[in-house]
This record gives C-alpha cells, sequence and structure tokens, in this order.
C-alpha cells in the first residue's frame, strides 16, 4: 500500500461532522472556518512509544490515548473542541495496526465531534503527534496565571490510579483491571471544563502528577497551595492495593490520570457540587490557594509530607 493509498484508507475516511471545515484533507493545508466573536485555542501533544505508552499497549488504545491527551488540554482550558491534524511515524506500513490505531481515535473524534483536517504520515520509531484546536470566549477562560490566594483547590476523579496502572503493568504485562485502564484510556473531562469554565478561571489537567501540575498553577498566578493529603481522592482499587498503607508520595507524583485541578473562590463551592452532579463526574476539594510560592501537602498531624520528586520530567 502506498503512502496515499494508506491516506485516503484510513484518514480520509474518518468521520466528517463540522460545517466549519472549508476544505479538508487532501490538499496542501487545511481551510477552517472560525466562529465569529471566538478565539482559536491550539494545542500539541506527542506521544512516543515506550516513554508515553509501553511499547506492547494495544494499537487502538494508543488511538485513543494520542486524542485523548489532546482534549485533555483542550478540557483545561475550557475549549470547545473543533478540529484535529495528526503526524504519524510508522516502523512499518501495517494495515492491521492501522485499522485498530483508527478505531481507537475515531471513539473519541465521534464523542467529541472533531474533524480531522490534515496531518503527515512518515517512516521510523512509532511517535503520534496530534494537534487539536478548540474555541472559547474571549472572558470564558481558564488559565494557568489565574489562581487567587483563598481560592479552593478542586480535582475531578481520583488521582493516581494511572501511576499504579503503570507500576502494575511493569510487574504484570497482560494485567487488565481499572487502574491499568485508566492509564490506556483516560477519560477526558471536556464536557464537565465547557460546565465549569462558566465561572471557573483557572485550571490545569493532571498529566504529570498533582504536586507538579498545581505548581504550575502557582507559579503563573504567583502563589501557593496548602493540600491535606487525607482530602486526596483516592480509587478503591488504589487503596486495595496499598491495603492501608497507600504511598502518597507516589499518589502525588503519578502522572497520566488526565483529571483536572482548578481553583475558584469559595463563592462557587455550590456551583462546582450542581456541575459535578449535572456530569456524574466526583469532584473534591483538596486544599486552598495561598499567599505563598509552593504547593506543600499536609499529613493528619498537620506535618508537611516531604516529597523528593514532583512529578514526572523528560529531561
Ligand atoms: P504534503 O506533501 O503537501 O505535505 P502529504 O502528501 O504529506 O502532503 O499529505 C497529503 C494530504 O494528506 C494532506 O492534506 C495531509 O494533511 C493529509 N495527511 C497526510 N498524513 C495524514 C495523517 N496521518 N492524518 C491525516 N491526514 C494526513
Ligand atoms: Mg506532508
Amino acid at each position: 500500500m502506498s503512502e496515499f493509498d494508506l491516506i485516503n484508507q484510513f484518514f480520509r475516511s474518518m468521520p466528517q461532522q463540522r460545517n466549519d471545515v472549508v476544505l479538508g484533507i487532501g490538499d496542501d493545508c487545511a481551510i477552517l472556518q472560525v466562529p465569529e466573536g471566538k478565539q482559536l485555542v491550539v494545542s500539541t501533544d506527542t506521544l512516543v512509544s515506550g516513554v508515553h505508552f509501553p511499547a506492547q499497549t494495544a494499537a487502538r488504545d494508543i488511538g485513543y490515548k494520542s486524542l485523548a491527551v489532546n482534549l485533555s488540554d483542550l478540557a483545561a482550558m475550557g475549549a470547545d473542541p473543533a478540529w484535529v491534524t495528526l503526524c504519524l511515524t510508522l516502523p512499518e506500513n501495517d494495515p492491521v495496526w492501522l485499522e485498530g490505531f483508527v478505531k481507537g481515535f475515531s471513539e473519541l473524534l465521534v464523542e467529541h465531534k472533531l474533524q480531522l483536517v490534515g496531518g503527515d504520515t512518515t517512516h521510523g520509531p512509532l511517535s503520534i503527534s496530534v494537534h487539536v484546536s478548540g474555541f472559547v470566549q474571549p472572558e470564558k477562560v481558564m488559565r494557568r496565571d489565574r489562581a487567587q490566594p483563598g481560592d479552593l483547590v478542586y480535582v475531578t476523579g481520583t488521582i493516581g490510579d494511572a501511576g499504579l496502572g503503570l507500576e502494575m503493568l511493569k510487574k504484570n504485562s497482560s494485567e487488565k483491571n481499572t487502574c491499568v485502564i485508566k492509564l490506556n484510556r483516560p477519560e477526558p473531562r471536556n464536557y464537565f471544563a465547557l460546565a465549569l469554565k462558566e465561572f471557573c478561571h483557572c485550571a490545569i489537567d493532571v498529566s504529570d502528577g498533582l504536586l507538579a501540575d498545581l505548581q504550575h498553577i502557582c507559579d503563573e498566578s504567583h502563589c501557593g497551595a496548602e493540600l491535606l493529603a487525607s482530602d486526596i481522592p483516592l480509587s478503591n482499587e488504589l487503596k486495595e492495593y496499598y491495603g492501608g498503607e497507600v504511598d502518597v508520595n507516589k499518589v502525588l507524583t503519578a502522572g497520566d490520570d488526565y483529571e483536572l485541578c482548578f481553583t475558584v473562590n469559595e463563592k462557587y463551592n455550590q456551583r462546582v457540587l450542581e456541575i459535578s452532579k449535572e456530569t456524574g463526574l466526583q469532584t473534591s476539594c483538596i486544599g486552598k490557594i495561598t499567599e505563598g510560592s509552593h504547593v506543600v501537602c499536609l499529613d493528619e498531624h498537620n506535618a508537611v509530607i516531604e516529597t523528593s520528586v514532583m512529578g514526572y520530567e523528560h529531561f
């Protein structure tokens, strides 16, 4: 199969579900219509085999995850998802692998009404770069630099599951349980984010670890944060695995959860509960923003928990 047959068979045939795509796959560039009064929000994330996912991960999960992590960035800004481009570097032209990849990728594409509008296909070690764009109303956007001392800090879902999933896979590569599923198929929080951005101005998605990502908010907003370890939401699976002796350090620094961490003035406490109920997504208040400059996490005796690493870093 030639490069062009491959593009036609697998990528040009993906669902065409937007009328703001003036010209999609097939030309040198795509032509896209941004709605009047909206701002364009763009983000790119690359997944490298052996770094961002174990090499033995199923093609379908890789396809799913490569779009999920990008959608999660749009969620963190409160943006409405619109368009995607896909740059694939493939070690071989394997139609079975591609079919699986496209299936996983399409699941989220259809669910979030995105359209694939272009990309690039090259030969080399497996790597996937996805570029997403979406829209925001200028005044309704969530940014890392908008936290205020006194704000409450929240997270969606539970923390540490994906990190534990990876640990489990390293011990037994055929392991399949909710933590491994959370690692391979994170659910980006876009629906929740679209409701949240109506009153929340500051959010980040937890990709490198809760401490590291909340520290990004603190750096950009010139503030600190104080968390209570006992308020960090943990799944039953994780608690069972640790058998009552939860390794808080691991939970705080584990990556790949793709939950949202956000800060709101406490007067919005009730609205957070409302959208949590409406979307069926657990949210937990885990602490507050302070005048300081660092994230600290306190144990049940109000002592600061010492952490050696904040989260995942490539270099
Ligand atoms: P060019 O050489 O002009 O960059 P290509 O031959 O690389 O064009 O691609 C032809 C068309 O197919 C372009 O519209 C490009 O956006 C699209 N395309 C190539 N690879 C992919 C891919 N992996 N996913 C989606 N579209 C792709
Ligand atoms: Mg090209």
